[in-house]
């Protein structure tokens, strides 16, 4: 008897991402951004809103923004990072200045400002409050195009399909396919004018996502790939001797990759216990990284080696003495908070992770801080 071959297909569920379908990159790129926007513009009664850091009010940068008709610009403070309410407040602004929909959102800053214009972009389009979506996939409808200007480099966030955002009850990113940005110009002359030590903690936002996701359970040859790129740019920003320009582009494109790494990976130990200080104490991302990280020789040996180096060769004095007030109830809360970050710790230690996690453990690292 013959068998005739029948191909049997087994289904997989691999995830489906959305990358950034338009990038211009290159030294006064920025000043291209009237043309890239004109073909968006839906009429002359649709404006283009642009959410910008306040630190660039009054400066030079604020008078090349290609604002024409009705478009607005809104100058919003980066001191703190962004929340569900503020979104919320935006989203009803603009609602309320105008009778239609916007042609679309333009962020122009760091990470802040970058997330900011990704949540607005997609709640003038999803009902309700900012808050229903932190989460995976909840978001149903596309939001309106927007576009992003990083000012300073390290988040990825220009890359990511989140928004991380402070809610009443948790920061949490609007992790969706409609989150990712239309377009983003990256213009390496807007992050000059960042403060050293601004430059190292978002800067090794970037580096740690590469120890992180090159050291994690979850890693595969695409997260790998853009790892060990990013890594290596880095490296060479951090440690070796650049000219400014040189340096600014490399950071650029370093924030790119490391971003794309965790794309399809995810992040590890200083995120999740990051977040808890974030969570309780309102510590930034980039410097509440550094923070837990230098702790961390334990997990990532090589990774902190080679950061003391990178702080060292710049000279960066980190705070010390954070937690040295807290209260029993307050290591509650950020120990909470830290442990809720399963896939993060999964990634990290793998699948029996909470053997080696406990309460005390972190509560004795958080104490070093
Ligand atoms: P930021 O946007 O908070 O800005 C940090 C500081 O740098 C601010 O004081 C800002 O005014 C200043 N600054 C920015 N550009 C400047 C310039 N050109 N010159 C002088 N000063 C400048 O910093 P960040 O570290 O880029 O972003 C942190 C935020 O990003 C956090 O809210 C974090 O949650 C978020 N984040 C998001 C993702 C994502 O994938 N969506 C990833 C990582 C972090
Ligand atoms: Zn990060």
């Amino acid at each position: 008897m013959e068998f005739k071959h029948v191909a049997i297909s087994k289904k997989t569920d691999y995830r489906n991402f959305p990358m950034v379908p338009r990038v211009i990159f290159g030294s006064g790129s920025f000043d291209q951004l009237g043309d890239i926007l004109m073909p968006e513009r839906r009429h002359s009664d649709a404006p283009f809103i642009f959410l910008v850091d306040d630190i660039f009010e009054e400066k030079e940068l604020a008078s090349r923004i290609p604002a024409i008709f009705n478009d607005q610009i809104i100058f919003i403070s980066a001191d703190e990072e962004p929340k569900t309410t503020q979104v919320d407040v935006l989203v009803q602004k603009i609602h309320n200045d105008f009778n239609e929909l916007p042609s679309g959102i333009v962020g122009i800053g760091g990470g802040t400002l970058l997330d900011l214009a990704k949540a607005v972009s997609i709640l003038l389009t999803n009902k309700g409050s900012s808050s229903d979506y932190q989460g995976w996939d909840l978001v149903n409808k596309p939001s309106i195009y927007h576009a992003g200007i990083p000012t300073i480099s390290g988040t990825g966030a220009e890359v990511s399909r989140t928004t991380v955002l402070l809610g009443p009850e948790k920061k949490l990113g609007i992790n969706s396919d409609h989150t990712t940005f239309d377009q983003v110009v990256l213009d390496p002359d807007l992050t000059q004018g960042v403060s050293k030590e601004q430059w190292f903690y978002t800067g090794m936002d970037c580096y740690i996502h590469c120890i992180e996701s090159l050291n994690g359970t979850y890693l595969n040859a695409f997260s790998q790939s853009y790892g060990e790129k990013a890594l290596e740019l880095c490296k060479e920003v951090y440690l070796k001797d650049l000219s400014p320009n040189e340096s600014r582009e490399k950071l650029m494109m370093a924030s790119w990759h490391g971003g794309m790494s965790i794309a399809y990976s995810q992040v590890g130990v200083a995120h999740a216990m990051s977040y808890g200080l974030s969570y309780l104490l309102g510590v930034k991302h980039g410097i509440g990284n550094c923070l837990v990280f230098q702790h961390l020789e334990e997990f990532y040996p090589k990774g902190v080696a080679l950061f003391n180096k990178m702080r060292q060769k710049h000279g960066i004095e980190m705070p010390t003495g954070i937690c040295a007030n807290l209260s029993d109830c307050d290591f509650e809360t950020i120990i909470s908070v830290s442990m809720a970050m399963e896939p993060l710790w999964e990634n990290a230690l793998g699948q029996n992770w909470r053997e080696i996690i406990t309460a005390e453990k972190l509560e004795s690292i958080y104490r070093k801080i």
